[in-house]
């Protein structure tokens, strides 16, 4: 299978150049690490907790921890989702073994959440890396005004150069509103945080074509270039291969990721350094996305959002768009509509001509009062230091929509 060039992360212009340059014939068919700009890297429990022993494998964190390091040191912005609160609180508190109650869930993930975070804190800060701790619950990521400030905060981290390390937030989960796995999880954060790929590191090596356990002749496959229903089947086949979170969690993570933007891989966390043997060409499997991460986005917002209210905006500021400025409030004339923040909005011209679409940062009361000033002077309005944008880029579809 030969991957088109267009469908190569945007990360690295000089490899595309390189690419280009190649025949067709040559080149590669699976991408590499270092291709990538934005990387969220899920860590199943039985990965980080020896069970039987009631322990962290520490040695093994250790060494994934300096693969994650070398990765930042390369200026990638990297992410962590790491499982393992209920676990580790299970072992701290010395549970019995069985199937625990919700609260009993829910208190061992209060204990063992303390413990993992400290954990990260500790093997990141031995590499000079601050860790910042984000727990979600399944409305951060499926509500847009929640949605778009967890997005915030991982951005911030980001941008400080701390590795945020994401769990769900189980001490407040109940059964009808969690993820239960993190590779779902992670797939959204992924999304979320526009992140060009999603490695989730498990206790098999990548998707077989049969069970491998049960069926020596079973193939592993390197690259799936679209989630099919054929796909679905093998994964269900290798189902009673895995423990919790299995194959069927990792093809809906593949499909949540592909599908918005960002290419996934499954590759075991059984060895120590997992990135590296990765980026050293191990045995994985690729699943490739057609889109990038901010198209895709943008995608989403031009299509399938109804746009609660409109923004007029001075011809200075319709220049600015067309040239991928974000809307500072500055340039907004009027706000019309009842909207909440992150709710999508019409931007049109003077004129109130469309202008293009997007996800406001304000609500529409607070949107009015600072309409027309500077983002410092915003600030001061609101007596809160909001964001600087009205509309970040990001978020911005410029041509969307009918005219
Ligand atoms: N959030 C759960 C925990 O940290 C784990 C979910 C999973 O293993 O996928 O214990």
């Amino acid at each position: 299978m030969q991957v088109p060039l267009t469908n190569w992360p945007q990360g690295n212009i000089e490899l595309r150049r390189h690419l280009a340059s190649l025949s067709p014939i040559t080149v590669m068919t699976r991408p590499e690490l270092k291709n990538f700009r934005r990387i969220v890297v899920k860590v199943g429990s039985s990965l980080l907790i020896d069970a039987a022993a009631g322990a962290v494998k520490e040695a093994w964190l250790e060494a994934l921890a300096a693969d994650l390091a070398r990765l930042h040191a390369e200026g990638r912005d990297v992410l962590v989702v790491s499982s393992g609160s209920i676990a580790l609180g299970r072992s701290k508190l010395k549970l019995p073994r069985g199937p625990l109650k919700l609260e009993e869930s829910q208190g061992a993930a209060a204990v063992g959440q303390i413990a993992l975070a400290r954990l990260w804190s500790k093997v990141l800060a031995a590499h000079g890396i601050d860790a910042g701790q984000i727990l979600v619950t399944l409305q951060d990521t499926e509500e847009r005004r929640r949605y778009l400030n967890a997005r915030s905060t991982i951005a911030k981290l980001l941008e400080w150069r701390a590795i945020p390390v994401i769990n769900e937030n189980d001490t407040v989960a109940t059964n009808e509103i969690r993820y239960g796995d993190n590779d779902r999880l992670a797939a959204r954060v992924a999304t979320m945080a526009s992140a060009d790929l999603l490695v989730l590191l498990s206790d098999i090596d990548g998707l077989y074509d049969a069970p491998p356990g049960a069926n020596p002749n079973a193939k592993l496959i390197p690259v799936v270039d679209s989630v099919s229903a054929e796909i679905e089947g093998m994964a269900g086949a290798a189902e009673s291969e895995l423990s919790r979170g299995g194959m069927t969690t990792k093809i809906e993570a593949a499909k949540i990721a592909t599908t918005a933007g960002t290419h996934m891989l499954i590759a075991s966390g059984k060895i120590a350094h997992p990135l590296q043997a990765i980026a050293d060409g191990g045995r994985c499997t690729w699943f490739l996305t057609p889109a990038n991460p901010v198209t895709a986005r943008k995608r989403w917002i031009a299509g399938s959002l109804e746009p609660k209210g409109t923004l007029i905006i001075d011809a200075g500021a319709v220049t600015a768009l067309r040239g991928g400025a974000s809307l500072l409030p500055a340039g907004v004339i009027r706000v019309e509509g009842h909207f909440a923040r992150g709710d999508a909005v019409v931007v049109r011209g003077p004129d109130t001509h469309e202008i293009g679409r997007g996800l406001v940062a304000y609500d529409a009361e607070n949107a009015d009062r600072i309409k027309g000033h500077s983002s410092s002077d915003a600030a001061r309005i609101l007596g809160v230091d909001g964001r600087a944008e009205m509309i970040h880029r990001d978020d911005l579809v410029v041509g969307a929509g009918p005219a």
